[in-house]
């Protein structure tokens, strides 16, 4: 088949294998040219593995202190008339660069909320590495179901108040202004469920009372803050109810796991485009102008060079830069005050000016196609490509 991008709301439902693969080779170039860390962990297991802040976890680790990973992700092979999704294909890539040099590199698909695929997990780990030193929690998931069968689904909403803004339309790059109406209770505890820290404290102590977490293991999972601006749809949303839940946890891991000597800690990262922020309202729009401001002033990152920097300088070896309530602080840069005093000003003028003025329309769309694998200048996408 000969594989072009198709476009569904705000995800695209085919992928390039090889355009996926460049996708992944040009993030591990970026951290090998950084040059190798030395206190870096050695065997890391690493739950949403497969794309976004997981993957790029990932390759950093890999490729930046030569770690052995372990990933799970939730992704799904090729049929004979569909592509896999980005994320198997990313997989496959990375496995095959980080065998070639000599790295450990296995992965779990299944769904990382069941006692199985943790049970399973943990055979892998005995067998294969014995322990690990790292964990790292990237889960960006539309549902849950628990152990006792229930299945929660998160949304995306305020909480309280309804929430009025302008926003993007990627089918016709037009702006409109939509009104959010407020999530209810079962809503907002639906998706603590889903995108809190219960899922990933069950997976701590799992992994602790097998014996398959060294002495003074870390775990680190992702969160995000954002400007004022998005308040009401993130921070101060259902998501960002599970974001504090997600705190909470890390918190009492600490607490839990003093003795044993394993660290937890929350990483508030920067806005990219991922398959997972695309889904969030009003957000795209603030990320292009972000990105726009970001770019002219040489700030930019994408996901590989945020976790790049967060594992050479800011969660080394037995260091890590916390701010007072105990974050790293991934989002420096975005929340600077000269960056958000522009992307305000650039804000406040959108409807009288032209939209690729003020924002990076095109950047975001290119970091749309990669995610799924087009638009690589060196990929062939005339190829005909197996399916299976
Ligand atoms: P993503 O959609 O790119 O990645 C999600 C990962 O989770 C994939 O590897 C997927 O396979 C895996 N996954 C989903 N459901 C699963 C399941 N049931 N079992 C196993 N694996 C499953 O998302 P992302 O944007 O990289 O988000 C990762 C984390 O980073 C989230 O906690 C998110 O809130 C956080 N974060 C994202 C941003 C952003 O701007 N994208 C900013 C800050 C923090």
């Amino acid at each position: 088949m000969v594989i072009s991008p198709r476009i569904k709301g705000f995800i695209c439902i085919t992928a390039h294998p090889d355009g996926c693969r460049e996708n992944v080779r040009r993030q591990m170039e970026y951290v090998e040219k950084n040059g190798r860390t030395e206190n870096g962990p050695k065997n890391v297991l690493i739950i949403g593995a497969s794309t976004g802040y997981g993957l790029a976890s990932r390759i950093a680790l890999a490729f930046g202190s030569g770690a052995n990973t372990l990933g799970i992700m939730f992704e799904k092979n090729a049929t004979a008339t569909r592509t896999a999704t980005p994320g198997y294909y990313n997989t496959a890539a990375f496995e095959e660069f980080a065998k070639e040099k000599g790295l450990y590199a296995e992965t779990i698909n299944g769904d990382a909320f069941s006692v199985e695929c943790k049970e399973q997990t943990i055979r892998k780990i005995r067998e294969d590495l014995g322990k690990v030193d790292m964990v790292i929690y990237s889960l960006a998931a539309p549902r849950r179901t628990t152990p006792d069968g229930t299945t929660y689904t998160s949304v995306l909403k305020p909480v309280g108040e309804p929430f009025t803004n302008l926003s993007w339309n990627a089918k016709d790059n037009s702006l409109t202004t939509v009104t959010l109406e407020p999530a209810n209770e079962e809503e907002v505890a639906a998706t603590v469920k889903v995108m809190g820290g219960e899922d990933w404290s069950d997976w701590i102590d799992a992994l602790h009372d097998a014996d398959v977490l060294s002495e003074h293991a870390v775990t680190v999972a992702y969160s995000y803050i954002g400007p004022e601006l998005t308040y009401p749809i993130y921070k101060e949303g259902t998501i960002g109810m599970a974001k504090k839940n997600l705190k909470e946890c890390s918190d009492r891991i600490n607490e839990k796991y003093q003795d044993a000597g394993i660290r937890s800690y929350v990483s508030v990262n920067k806005a990219v485009v991922t398959q997972a922020s695309a889904a969030i309202p009003v957000v795209p729009l603030y990320f292009m102008i972000l990105y726009k401001v970001m770019k002219a002033k040489n700030l930019h990152e994408g996901c590989i060079e945020q976790m790049d920097r967060l594992f050479r300088q800011k969660l080394t070896g037995t260091h890590a830069e916390q701010d007072a309530e105990g974050f790293i602080r991934m989002d420096d840069w975005e929340l600077r005050e000269d960056v958000q005093a522009e992307v305000m000003e650039a804000w406040n003028k959108i409807t009288e000016t032209e939209l690729s003025e003020i924002a990076d329309v095109d950047g975001y769309w290119e970091d749309f196609y990669h995610m799924f694998g087009f638009k690589f200048d060196n990929v062939d996408y005339d190829r005909d490509v197996p399916l299976v």
